[in-house]
């Protein structure tokens, strides 16, 4: 264990020394100096191979034909059995020269009859290409360090016997020597490029990180608190869209706190409500003396009332704190909406029978689904308790059940006293109340349908509300059956 971990740490701290290698600049600074170099160096190999390649065959192919008028020459002067002859020395050695090489001429019997450097003529030569050449194969040629050598056949013409060989040994010191200059010129030109290649990597790789380091350096702007500037980084398209995505998450990060701290403002100032008129209360009694036990009573009451209303909000925000926990909380079932939705009506007839307002229930199809009953039973247990909070005397509530392959759809209307268009937009925000003297009359702690439509979005579902003041508000939900995680 002890090992393992001594061994990660090295590897950590190895890791830590080496960055390096997984900059970014790094790599694009590699990236183009492969490409410029590789081409290059392959370019410059396949230039000096050309030029070898070429000028030698080029020399075989001149040795190959000075051998062949030259062996002609030899046949028809008979020079293999008479060597007199000026006129052929002369263009035996006029050849040698011009190749700066030497030239052998041999007969049958494998005599040198001629040695342009006079020191083997008369003797014998053992040579296995010699021999070779005489029984017959053709010429052949062998590259030596700084040479070529050559046999080329001296053939009888009307025979066609072989009658002798003659053996050219040519220097390639002047196609070396050119090949030197061109290695150097090459050599020189692949070191300079290489260098420019090199500068004009490290100077691109550079622009092309540095938006990345900007961008860096404005997060870290962030994260030390300036939250108020906005993320602006010039360059490439990319980076300018990675700025504006961060500044979309930036305005969004801002709207949070903002809610956040409403929201705290909010809890703080509506738990504060009830607790001052229970201190008015109180404090009233306590100042009059001899106060009559049914004004004690009365005051009690009150008392009571705004203690069971302070109990009400703390349990909503309870709920709606659940609520806004991970989705892994959902305790996802195969439940009877039917069931669910009759169950809730039950508990809200008292209510509704108290209020003089009918509870009408319609069902197109027993509808199973896959939810979080505790969660969606007090969505729709709000949505039935305000129909009814808000509604007119002798008003009604109706509340229907209905469902596709897909979803399933849950609808509550009332006859209720509506709720003014420009309000309709807030009505889900967090302690948002219409008319606040009203709701609180109902008992409304303004967190019901931010709990509803918590509940609803936790299930990817979808709530709108449509309504006219005076008229009556309907609330739609639309729920998936098969909940999806
Ligand atoms: P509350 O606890 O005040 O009922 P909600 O979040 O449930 O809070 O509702 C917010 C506001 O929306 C209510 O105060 C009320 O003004 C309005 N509202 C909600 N439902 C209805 C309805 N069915 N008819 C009329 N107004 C409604």
């Amino acid at each position: 264990m002890y090992i393992q971990n001594g061994v990660l740490a090295i590897i950590s701290k190895i890791k830590e020394k080496f960055w390096f290698f997984k900059s970014m600049r790094v790599h694009a600074l590699l990236a183009l100096f492969i490409i410029g170099v590789i081409p290059l160096l392959f370019f410059s190999w396949e230039i000096l191979n050309t030029y070898d390649s070429t000028a030698m065959s080029q020399r075989k192919a001149d040795m190959q034909s000075q051998g062949n008028s030259l062996a002609n020459l030899l046949v028809s002067s008979g020079y293999l059995s008479d060597t007199s002859s000026d006129e052929v020395n002369t263009e035996i050695l006029r050849i040698a020269d011009l190749y700066e090489g030497r030239i052998l001429v041999i007969d049958s019997k494998l005599n040198i009859v001629k040695d342009t450097y006079g020191i083997e003529d008369g003797n014998v030569i053992i040579s296995e290409d010699v021999i070779k050449c005489l029984n017959g194969s053709s010429s052949s040629a062998y590259r030596g360090d700084h040479n070529i050598e050559m046999t080329v056949p001296i053939t009888h013409t009307s025979s066609k016997e072989i009658v002798g060989v003659i053996l050219m040994n040519f220097s390639t010191k002047n196609i070396q020597n050119i090949y030197v200059i061109l290695y150097r010129k090459t050599t020189v030109l692949f070191v300079t490029t290489i260098m420019l290649i090199f500068i004009y990597a490290f100077f691109y790789s550079g622009v092309f990180t540095k938006p990345f380091l900007n961008l860096k350096k404005a997060i870290g702007h962030l994260t030390e608190g300036y939250m108020d500037d906005e993320v602006k980084i010039d360059g490439f398209y990319e980076v300018q869209q990675i700025s504006l995505s961060l500044n979309q998450m930036l305005t969004r990060i801002k709207n949070l706190e903002n809610s956040r701290q409403e929201f705290v403002s909010n809890v703080s100032h509506e738990l504060k409500t009830p607790l001052t008129s229970v201190k008015v209360l109180a404090d009233s009694l306590l100042m009059q003396e001899n106060v009559a036990p049914e004004l004690y009573r009365e005051f009690l009451v009150d008392i009571a009332d705004e203690i069971e209303r302070e109990n009400k909000i703390i349990n909503d925000l309870l709920s709606l704190v659940k609520l806004d926990k991970a989705a892994s909380d959902m305790n996802i079932t195969s439940v009877s909406i039917n069931d669910l939705l009759e169950l809730v009506l039950k508990r809200l007839r008292p209510i509704a029978k108290k209020n003089n307002i009918e509870l009408i229930y319609e069902s197109y199809r027993p509808v199973i689904a896959e939810i979080d009953e505790v969660k969606l039973s007090l969505a729709f247990s709000n949505l039935i308790e305000n129909a009814i909070k808000y509604n007119v005397e002798d008003g009604w509530v109706r509340v229907s059940l209905n469902a596709d392959h897909k979803y399933f759809y849950v609808k509550v209307s009332d006859s209720g006293i509506g709720i003014p268009e420009e309000a309709q937009d807030s009505i889900f925000d967090r302690f948002y109340r219409v008319d606040k003297a009203r709701s609180r009359g109902t008992g409304g702690t303004g967190l019901g349908l931010a709990i509803t439509k918590n509940a609803v979005h936790m299930h990817k579902g979808a709530i709108k509300v449509y309504s006219k003041e005076n008229e009556g508000t309907t609330f739609t939900v639309r729920i998936p059956m098969n909940y999806i995680a």
